[in-house]
């Protein structure tokens, strides 16, 4: 895609400033200065009319940061000369280009808080008492010119980004699937059996509704919602999967708790049961049958995600803990110590225990969760729909299972190693580098107060 260079981005911010008057670029310059809050207020005011945007930046963290990043770059914006290197400025429009891409926020958003900003800006000029009649005119197009800039080129980073984005999520979609689509058909088709055996069982012991397994939360229901849906989305099964586990959660499996049920009407609701799973087990199979094997993406040592659909999988679990008011957990894993196990044993020794290693993570994973094998000895697990008790939960038994296992090395020896691990929680922030970096730090921590240790991400 064509776009133009920093450098020449540069050049022309500067002649746009150089038609004005240095002393009235500086007096804009103020006015932005001096009401850079009011005009921030402006802007997330009109955001947040909009209910698409203000789920976006609903979170009260965010908003504060958003806000104190809006302050600095309103100032920042004018208070440029025609004379200052204006490349650093180029740099900054396009990391928030990128970051706008990375988040999924809608341009028109972008434009619209803007357009609102511009024009509130333009009235601070009018009222103030700095600039004469001729000019006010000539400080609202400079005001204009330098946001419209600002916008157009953020908005060249932010399709570029965008289109990288939307072609590695479509590999994804494909991908997820999984690698092997036979063991996938056979686990899930089995997983469903078992709900509903389990159901069944339930149900004849007189179990009460309440407690009664839904589908939605079983390992079929998990992998369903987060990965099967995904990777199967625009089949025309999908949808039907979806209403008819929805029809068994909300309506029937409720429905067995009614007192006042004749034998008869009980049996319709389980004859309606074991039709409403077949359903969803036939879909199952119309889905399977349509996808073909897909290879790609996976680590080459380990089978675990590689780094390729990192953002991908980021970007799509926080908008689905969005949207459904979940919640999730980032855990960063690393080794302790590992380049001495290479040191003593050999590189091949390393390899044979890291690949232990992914069998050991995958085993203490559900069917939703997801892990890479981000290079090196250094992993990331998300685990999808759950409490930071339960994360914590987690992590420590993945933390001890690694501790007690003994690693296989060639010739029959063994090996104890462990593990430093960093958790942190969906905060709500739709910038998923963020959840990184604090999962990050704390696994940081976890290195720095001694290894083989869970820390959990501060604030
Ligand atoms: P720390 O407790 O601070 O994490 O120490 P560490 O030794 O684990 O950490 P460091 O990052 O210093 O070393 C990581 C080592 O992992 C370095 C490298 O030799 C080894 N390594 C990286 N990738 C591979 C791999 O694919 N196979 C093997 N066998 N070793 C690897
Ligand atoms: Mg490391
Ligand atoms: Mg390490």
């Amino acid at each position: 895609m064509f776009s133009f260079s920093s450098e020449q981005l540069a050049l022309e911010w500067q002649g746009l400033l150089q038609r004005f008057p240095l002393d009235l670029v500086e007096r804009v310059g103020g006015v932005a200065a001096r009401h850079q809050t009011a005009l921030a207020d402006h802007f997330y005011a009109c955001l947040l009319a909009d209910s698409a945007a203000s789920k976006l930046i609903s979170h009260e963290q965010v908003k504060t940061s958003l806000h104190n990043s809006l302050c600095a770059w309103i100032a920042r914006v004018f208070a440029v000369r025609a004379g200052d290197d204006l490349k650093p400025l180029v740099a900054q429009q396009k990391h928030v280009g990128q970051v706008h891409a990375r988040i999924d926020v809608p341009v028109h958003l972008v434009l619209r808080g803007a357009r609102h900003l511009k024009e509130r800006f333009v009235q601070f000029i009018h009222d103030d008492h700095v600039f004469g009649q001729a000019e006010r005119l000539q400080a609202a197009t400079l005001v204009h010119l330098v946001v419209d800039l600002t916008m157009e080129i953020m908005g060249q980073t932010y399709s570029s980004s965008h289109d990288r984005y939307s072609r590695t999520q479509e590999a994804y979609r494909l991908f997820a699937v999984v690698q092997n689509v036979a063991s996938e058909r056979q686990r899930q088709r089995a997983a469903l059996l078992d709900w509903e055996n389990k159901l069944m069982f339930d149900l004849a012991v007189g179990q009460t509704a309440v407690l009664l397994p839904r589908i939605g939360a079983s390992e079929f229901g998990l992998w369903f919602r987060h990965k099967g849906a995904h990777a199967f989305a625009g089949m025309d099964e999908v949808e039907k999967i979806l209403k008819a586990m929805k029809a068994v959660d909300e309506t029937l499996i409720p429905g067995f708790s009614r007192q006042d049920d004749t034998p008869m009407e009980r049996s319709t609701r389980l004859r309606e049961l074991r039709s409403l799973s077949q359903a969803i087990g036939l879909g199952l199979e119309a889905m399977f049958r349509q996808t073909n094997e897909l290879e790609a993406g996976r680590d080459a040592l380990t089978r675990l995600l590689n780094r390729k659909f990192l953002p991908v999988v980021l970007s799509k679990e926080l908008a689905y803990a969005r949207q459904h008011d979940t919640n999730f957990a980032l855990l960063a894993l690393d080794v302790d110590h590992f380049k001495s196990i290479n040191d003593t044993h050999g590189h091949e020794a390393g390899d044979l225990v890291l690949q232990q290693l992914a069998v050991l993570l995958s085993n203490n994973s559900r069917a939703g969760d997801y892990i890479f094998r981000l290079g090196g000895e250094e992993f990331l697990m998300l685990l999808v729909d759950l409490d930071e008790e339960s994360a914590l939960r987690v992590a420590e038994n993945v933390r001890e299972a690694v501790a007690n296992e003994p690693f296989d090395l060639p010739r029959e020896r063994k090996l104890s190693l462990t593990l430093s691990i960093g958790v942190a929680m969906y905060d709500g922030h739709p910038d998923y580098q963020q959840i990184m970096r604090r999962a990050d730090q704390a696994l940081y921590r976890a290195k720095q107060e001694g290894r083989n240790r869970v820390a959990m991400a501060r604030d």
